[in-house]
Parts: structure tokens; C-alpha cells; sequence
């Protein structure tokens, strides 16, 4: 990765500063008590972080992708539950800023910008999770408008998102091809937030189910052209699966960082453990994958910065390969703790729990698999534009 720029340090220190005040001394009770402290959402806010990916023409940061990807690092080495919370307002915004709807893009942005709203992201249905084709939410238009029926699960930030990007049929029988995609109002009449979720990782950020029940959507917010919308959610996970890597990476560093302190600091058979070569393997091993993780997450950023076009693979590898260390990592991290990496006083155990999440959401990690492998049936190996 080419060395950060003025802008990027001090972005990172403002958030590291925020993060350990604000944020630190809440995390374990957060997630113990599966509770998002609501003056957060304001907070993040002020800090600008719900428009960091907002053009700033708007108002919002304009951060490119790269940017984006450090600035959910920073956040989830210290709590990736505010990772995913302001990851997933990013994949909120990402079709917006992908569509070439003008009007769309002023009036959603501004109000991002100026008051400091979220955007949920809303795809998945109790049928319909790796298979997002076989959606079945159905958006019927009459005149100038539509109204939408169905029911959407497991969406991040339900309940304290002002808004969704809500995904609908508008002709069934085209499955995929009759998909469209809508800026829906969370105040809209109809829309109902189902229970939230009991989660083994994130537990602080809220995930429920999204319900629309007759909900009136006026037609200037469908996002792009009716029956257009796979190919805007494909071009959407592009930007959005490294963005789930950059957590990984978050939490994959902190469980090193606090895994190689503790191993210099408890003694074991009159020495500390950090002298044993078993761990030590252990250890390097586990600063390996990291370094690995960071090396193929920045190289796919800057590939999507820089307009690459076959970015696909390098996205879906991203997500696939620091999701997988992350996991590996944080579990090495509770086992170089022994017992007591199982026990809440630390932190190891919660990133451990995080981890898994992330192999799972955004597409899970047999699918980007199968998203490089049909990148090579289409455009061969090496990657070529
Ligand atoms: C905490 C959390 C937050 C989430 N937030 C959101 C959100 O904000 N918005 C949203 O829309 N969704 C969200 N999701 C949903 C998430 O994207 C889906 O859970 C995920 O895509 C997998 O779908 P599924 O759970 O239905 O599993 P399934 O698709 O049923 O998969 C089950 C298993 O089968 C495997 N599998 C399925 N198909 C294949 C295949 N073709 N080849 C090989 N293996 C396969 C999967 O890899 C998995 O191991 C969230 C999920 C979680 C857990």
C-alpha cells in the first residue's frame, strides 16, 4: 500500500482518539448487554462518519474506497460493531453514488450530509440469503409511484437507520432481471422493524428484520432504471466486500496486538510464555496473516479507486481472505491466552465471536469463491481490464 497522506493520518488519529474515549469504555457492556448506546448515532454523526463516502461537493468527507476501507479499520480495532454500523451506512449509500440520478443523488447526499442521517441496506429475505435472485418482495407500480410488500431479515442497523435501499421484485417472472432498488423513508407507513436479532458476534449493533407492508414508495426514488437492480447491487458488493475486510483487518490487529502483549507479560514455568517457540510460531504466523490481509485488502482498494475494471475478484478475495485470517487470528489470540482467553475480562474472546460473523455477511465465503472462480471462467487468469 502506497503511504497514507496528510489527510488520511489525521483522519485516523481524530477517529483512534474518538473511538478509545467514547467508544472503548463502553464495548464490553455494549455487547454484553447486546445494546447500541443510541448518543453514539449523534455523535458519529457530528464526526461526519455517516458521509464519509458522500461527494464533498455535498457536504459529506469524499473518501475514496481506500480511505473508506481505513477509516472501518480504525473504528473496529477498538469495536467492530461501530465497524459494521458505519460499514453498512456506507453499502447504503454505495448505489446512490453508483446511479447517474442527479436529482436523487443531491437530495440524498445533502440530507446525509447536513443532518447526519443513516442508510440502511436491505436485500436479504428469510428465502432468499446467498440466492439473492430468488428475493420475492414485490414493488407493483400505479402512475408515479409503487408500493412495496414483503419482508426483509437480518438487516444491519434496523430500527436506527433513517432510511433503507430496499430491494423488489417489479417483474417477477424476470426473477434478477425484474429487480429494482428504492430509497425507502424508515417513517414510511407500512414499514415495521421486526424483533432484534440475539447475535453470537456484533452483538451491539442492532440487526432485525425490515417489514413493508403496503409501503408507498414515490416513483423519484427508485435508484436507476426499473428492472436494473442486480446489476447495481453487483457493482454495489464490489465497492462493499472490501469494506467487510477492512473490519476483519480491525479486528484481526487488535487480537494480535493484544495477544503479543499478554504473551510478554505472563510467566509460566519461570519465564514469560512469549519465550516459548511454540507460540512464538504461533505469533509470527498470526503477524503473517495480518500483514498478508492488509497487502491484498489495499491492493484491491486502490485497483477499485483507481477504476479498475475487473475489480470483482480482487473485492470477493478481499473480503474471502482477511474474513478467513481474521477468524484464525483472533481464535490463535484466545488460545495464547489459555483460560483466560475464554473468560470476558479480555477482549479476545468478543473479536473471536466478531470474526465469524464476517465470514458469513456480504456474501458469505464459499460464495466469493465461487465470484473468483467465474471471474477467471469469464476473463481468464491473470485478471486482465
Ligand atoms: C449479523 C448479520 C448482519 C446482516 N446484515 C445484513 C444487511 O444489512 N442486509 C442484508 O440484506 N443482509 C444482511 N445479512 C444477511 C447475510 O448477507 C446473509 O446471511 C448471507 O448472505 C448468507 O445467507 P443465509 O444466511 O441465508 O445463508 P444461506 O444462503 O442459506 O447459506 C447457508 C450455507 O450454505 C452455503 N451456500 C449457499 N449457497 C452456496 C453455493 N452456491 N455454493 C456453496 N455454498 C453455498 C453458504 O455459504 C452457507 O455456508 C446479515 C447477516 C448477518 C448474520
Amino acid at each position: 500500500m502506497r503511504e497514507l497522506s496528510n489527510d488520511q493520518k489525521m483522519m485516523l488519529a481524530t477517529v483512534r482518539k474518538f473511538m478509545r474515549k467514547e467508544v472503548a469504555p463502553y464495548s464490553q457492556e455494549m455487547d454484553e448487554t447486546q445494546s447500541f448506546r443510541k448518543e453514539l448515532k449523534q455523535k458519529f454523526g457530528d464526526l461526519g462518519l455517516f458521509s464519509a463516502i458522500v461527494p464533498t461537493e455535498f457536504g459529506g468527507l469524499g473518501y475514496n474506497l481506500t480511505s473508506f476501507c481505513l477509516l472501518i479499520e480504525e473504528i473496529s480495532k477498538v469495536d467492530a460493531s461501530m465497524g459494521v454500523v458505519i460499514q453498512d451506512n456506507g453499502t447504503g449509500l454505495r448505489p446512490i453514488l453508483l446511479c447517474d440520478d442527479a436529482r436523487l443523488k443531491k437530495e440524498v447526499f445533502s440530507m446525509v450530509a447536513t443532518k447526519g442521517s443513516s442508510i440502511g441496506f436491505a436485500i436479504t429475505e428469510p428465502h432468499a440469503g446467498s440466492d439473492t435472485a430468488s428475493i420475492s418482495t414485490r414493488a407493483v407500480r400505479e402512475s408515479n409511484r409503487y408500493t412495496l410488500n414483503g419482508r426483509k431479515t437480518f438487516i444491519t442497523n434496523a430500527g436506527i437507520s433513517d432510511y433503507y435501499i430496499v430491494f423488489a421484485l417489479t417483474d417477477p417472472p424476470a426473477r434478477h432481471r425484474g429487480m429494482s432498488a428504492f430509497f425507502v423513508d424508515a417513517c414510511s407507513p407500512g414499514l415495521g422493524i421486526g424483533k432484534k436479532e440475539n447475535k453470537l458476534g456484533l452483538r451491539a449493533s442492532p440487526t432485525a428484520d425490515v417489514i413493508l407492508e403496503d409501503v408507498v414508495v414515490p416513483e423519484k426514488y427508485r435508484i436507476g432504471g426499473e428492472n436494473s437492480a442486480f446489476l447495481l447491487l453487483m457493482k454495489t458488493l464490489d465497492a462493499t466486500r472490501p469494506t467487510i475486510g477492512s473490519q476483519a483487518l480491525g479486528i484481526a490487529e487488535s487480537a494480535l496486538e493484544y495477544a503479543i502483549k499478554y504473551a510478554g507479560e505472563r510467566h509460566q514455568f519461570g519465564r514469560p510464555i512469549m519465550e516459548f517457540q511454540g507460540l512464538q510460531f504461533l505469533i509470527a504466523d498470526m503477524i503473517t496473516e495480518v500483514e498478508a490481509s492488509r497487502a491484498i485488502l489495499y491492493r484491491a482498494t486502490e485497483l477499485y479507486d483507481e477504476g479498475f475494471e475487473n475489480v470483482t475478484p480482487y473485492s470477493a478475495m478481499s473480503k474471502l481472505f482477511c474474513t478467513d485470517v481474521a477468524m484464525r487470528v483472533t481464535t490463535d489470540a484466545v488460545q495464547v491466552l489459555g483460560g483466560y482467553g475464554c473468560m470476558k475480562d479480555h477482549p479476545v474472546e468478543r473479536m473471536m465471536r466478531d470474526a465469524k460473523v464476517t465470514q458469513i455477511y456480504e456474501g458469505t465465503n464459499q460464495i466469493q469463491r465461487l465470484v473468483i472462480t467465474r471471474s477467471v471462467k469469464r476473463s481468464g487468469y491473470p485478471f486482465q481490464p
